[in-house]
């Protein structure tokens, strides 16, 4: 439930019926609101002089509800909007990982000469193998600090572990929580007390359900910028990594007001039909497109087999214009 308290309300009340629903208390929309489980479903009569409206949910589904805003969340990345009324898709691409200083440049470059704004790398690489390359860490937020000053380029990067949620924090343009990081709670919740934008991604085994339950968890903390990305979940198929989830997307865009991100890289796990995919996402008309792009994909120390290379983007990015075009919506 979702409650919209008077303003001026008697806090001794208003603290009587948090305890008693267990309830966070937020600014949702400029109004104070407490949310609580979707398992509540009316208040006692000695809290009505306190609420001004409430809206019960039939799940947990509830900030993050079509139903509750009635439209799209608009989020501002610090280079443009997304969602609301925008018709904007951000087309953020960049190296899996932050690798070095030259790697990053050219990647920049790249950005710098599309026109686009935003550049993605990872420096903390939440590896399924120990042995595999496990990111820069602080050294390559360094190199991306300098990359963001001497570009002018926002910078999203992912927070892999509790150990660095705050140095991402405070590091990043836009935050990014990996797929296998979305269940840990403690990242969410850090999460939730920031207002940057905060990009999830969809885990390989996780219901719609439960990634937008992920979103609740740092919508009710008040950070109301937050951005579902489908990246691919595990199906029976073995002839490509994971498989892109379309039919979610079009479930996250008709029942949740938050922004859709597309991410055809990791679904498909290899470089040869990424263009198709990035197309076919963005006639779907999405808020965003996350793509892997890397100056020499066969040297990548993570994700080799899936990234661009620069020719093969700028080729794509040609398309996706005329596509964009198409549907009157704006690439930024
Ligand atoms: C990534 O974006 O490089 C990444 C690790 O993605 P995911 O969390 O979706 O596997
Ligand atoms: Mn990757």
């Amino acid at each position: 439930m979702i409650i919209h308290l008077k303003s001026g309300a008697d806090e001794q009340l208003i603290a009587e019926l948090s305890q008693e629903i267990n309830a966070f208390r937020l600014i949702s929309f400029g109004k104070d609101t407490l949310v609580c489980s979707s398992v509540i479903k009316e208040i006692p009569d000695r809290y009505t002089s306190i609420i001004d409206s409430w809206v019960a949910f039939p799940n947990d589904m509830q900030l993050a509800n079509i139903d509750y805003t009635n439209s799209k969340r608009e989020i501002d990345l610090g280079f443009g909007k997304i969602g609301g009324n925008t018709s904007n898709t951000a087309v953020i691409m960049g190296p899996c990982a932050v690798e070095s200083m030259e790697q990053i440049t050219q990647s920049a470059e790249l950005i710098k000469s599309l026109g686009l704004s935003v550049l993605r790398a990872g420096s903390f690489k939440p590896r399924t193998s120990p042995y595999s390359f496990q990111g820069l860490g602080h050294k390559g937020l360094e190199h991306l600090d300098i990359i963001r000053h001497e570009y002018g380029l926002k910078i999203i990067t992912e927070v892999k572990d509790a150990s660095h949620v705050d140095d991402i924090i405070a590091f990043a343009d836009i935050i990014q929580i990996g797929a296998k990081a979305m269940y840990d709670n403690a990242i969410l919740k850090k999460c939730s007390k920031t207002d940057k934008p905060v990009l999830i991604k969809r885990g390989f085994g996780t219901k719609l359900q439960e990634f937008v339950q992920a979103a609740e968890y740092i919508l009710s903390g008040g950070n109301e910028n937050v951005i579902l990305c489908e990246r691919g979940i595990r199906t029976f198929e073995t002839k490509t990594r994971f498989s892109l989830d379309l039919c979610g997307a079009a479930y996250l865009k008709e029942y949740t007001n938050l922004p859709i991100v597309l991410d055809p890289s990791h679904a498909l796990g290899f470089a040869y039909g990424v263009p198709d995919l990035a197309r076919a996402s963005m006639a779907m008309g999405v808020d965003g497109l996350l793509i892997e792009v890397h100056p020499n994909p066969a040297h990548a120390k993570s994700d080799a087999a899936q990234q661009l290379d620069h020719d093969t983007f700028k080729d794509l990015f040609e398309s996706l214009k005329k596509i964009a075009g198409a549907l009157n919506r704006n690439i930024i």
